[in-house]
């Protein structure tokens, strides 16, 4: 037993330092990302469930690493919180996601609305009211339509949360909650705070309409954003059956792979372009 705890301990340590590693140097990595401008924007279209009909798009950051490839955001996203870089980061993917949608509202989607993703750490800067009405007067980028993504996680300290979601709002934007269901949450807190929608995370989205469980957390969420008089939208949404059933349960909006996945900029110009949107 004690052999084997020991190379439980040996594997855990070196799985420890693999980790503390990959960290340094994705750290090092961004450093030169920023300043050699190697992340770019995809969207992700945002469609009515009851026609299929496009309403926006969510931006989604990725990193394209000279001698690497493609790195996914789930695996540097975490580290440019934790070493603040995703302050920078951050601002620049506002910024560049506002610029590019108003190329697509003078192409003529006049309506388009465009999510953006906040993670805590810049919620928390104190300053970021600041950054996005910056941004948008430099943009020019109607605030109306612009969404800003939240988690839960971003609204634990109730009162702190409830003065800054009010500049926000006091700008015109309008604030969601992501990933809906994952993290700690109370009604009462939705109720208290000025919170326009909430998107339904993929886990709940994934094992519909078979899983029990997840019929019911659905259905609960969906009945408690009636009742609190919020919008919905359902995540990774990738299968007919899925569609269906929360399309009769309700659920205004979708994202997922069985409309589209992330597109990039090209792409998003020709579907634009193309006369059968909407
Ligand atoms: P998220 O905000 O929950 O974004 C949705 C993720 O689900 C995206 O992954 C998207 O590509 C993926 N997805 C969409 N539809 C489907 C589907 O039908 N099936 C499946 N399996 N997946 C689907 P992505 O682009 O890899 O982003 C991962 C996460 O990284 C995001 O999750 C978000 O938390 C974070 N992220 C991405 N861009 C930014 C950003 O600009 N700023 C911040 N702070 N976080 C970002
Ligand atoms: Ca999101
Ligand atoms: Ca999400
Ligand atoms: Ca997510």
């Amino acid at each position: 037993a004690k052999e084997h705890g020991r190379n439980r301990f040996a594997f855990y340590s070196s799985e420890m330092a693999d980790r503390a590693m990959e960290r340094l140097y994705i750290e090092q990595g961004l450093l030169r990302a920023i300043a050699d401008e190697q992340f770019v924007l995809n969207y992700q279209p945002v469609v009515r469930l009851e026609d299929g009909q496009l309403l926006g798009f969510e931006a989604l950051i990725r990193w394209d690493e000279p001698t690497h490839g493609r790195i996914e955001p789930d695996r540097f996203i975490p580290v440019a919180e934790e070493s603040g870089l995703i302050d920078y980061i951050g601002s620049w993917v506002l910024h560049t996601a506002c610029a590019q949608a108003n190329t697509w509202i003078a192409a003529g989607f006049t309506d388009l609305r465009l999510a953006v993703n906040v993670s805590a750490r810049q919620m928390r800067a104190g300053d970021f009211d600041t950054i996005v009405r910056d941004t948008l007067a430099a943009t020019g980028f109607p605030a109306a339509q612009l969404e800003l993504e939240i988690t839960e996680s971003t609204l634990q300290s109730v009162d702190r949360s409830r003065e800054l979601l009010g500049r926000l709002k006091a700008l015109g934007v309008m604030i969601s909650i992501d990933d809906f269901g994952t993290g700690f949450s109370s009604l009462s807190l939705l109720k208290h705070l000025p919170i326009d929608r909430i998107k339904i995370d993929r886990s709940f989205v994934q094992d519909l309409p078979d899983d029990a469980n997840d019929v019911a957390v659905t259905e609960a969420i969906i009945a408690m954003a009636g009742s609190l008089g919020l919008a919905l939208l359902a995540e990774g949404v990738e299968t007919p059956a899925q569609q269906q059933f929360l399309r009769a349960r309700g659920c205004a909006d979708a994202q997922g792979y069985l409309y589209s996945k992330p597109l990039d900029v090209h792409d998003v110009d020709l579907l634009i372009a193309s006369p059968s949107r909407g």
